[in-house]
């Protein structure tokens, strides 16, 4: 939520994000950049803070969202249409919350549809709104899965999220190229082997 503070002569004082305001996250920004040796002060860094708060006003755009304004548009003209719905390979960048370092990878998505479907544009965005936060990914497996259970009220729903952290790979223990794999299934596709089976067939 942006704020902005009007002084008596009606021009913009204080521009606030969350109950922050920006001169404090940009001072907090210069602090690191001293911290970790730099000058703050020099050409290539003067307008760094600025755009560190910029980017990450994008990069964390998801607290501002929420998933039943996202999925809030379903179609229920679908003939009958029963069988499972899946979209494999939607890919996305988050970051760790431990260490505020990237998580690259895949989201691959399925359900079965209980008289409503939704877009695919809208599950891009709902795996859009959960990664734009800091994140754990076990936690936003479980996010997507159940925020689509409740909110299309379907018969089941399956999510595998695959990616690469980079808390992992560039620093501690440095394993390049392992990725994690996590899984969250609910209703008929958690408790039918053959549902979870096609399931996981549909996406490999
Ligand atoms: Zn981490």
């Amino acid at each position: 939520m942006n704020i902005v503070e009007k002084n008596l002569s009606g021009t913009p004082e204080k521009e606030f994000r969350n109950g922050v305001a920006n001169d404090d996250a940009k001072r907090a920004l210069v602090l690191l950049l001293k911290w970790i040796g730099e000058d703050p002060e020099r050409e290539g860094l003067k307008e760094t803070p600025k755009r560190v708060l910029k980017a990450y006003k994008e990069w964390f755009a998801g607290y501002n969202q929420n998933p039943s304004e996202i999925l809030s548009k379903t179609f229920k003209e679908v003939q009958g249409y029963k069988e499972m719905i899946s979209l494999k390979d939607i890919s996305f960048h988050s970051f760790c919350e431990h260490h505020f370092a990237p998580i690259i990878g895949k989201v691959h998505i399925g359900y079965i549809p209980n008289k409503k479907v939704v877009g695919l544009s809208k599950l891009a965005r709902l795996i859009e709104m959960f990664a734009r936060r800091l994140q754990v990914q076990e936690k936003m497996t479980a996010e997507i899965g159940n925020s689509l259970q409740t909110h299309l009220d379907c018969l089941g729903v399956g999510v595998v999220v695959e990616a690469e952290h980079y808390c992992m790979c560039s620093r501690g223990i440095k394993k390049q190229g392992a990725v994690m794999k996590t899984k969250h299934f609910t209703g008929v596709i958690l408790n039918d082997p053959e549902k979870k089976n096609e399931f996981m067939s549909s996406i490999s």
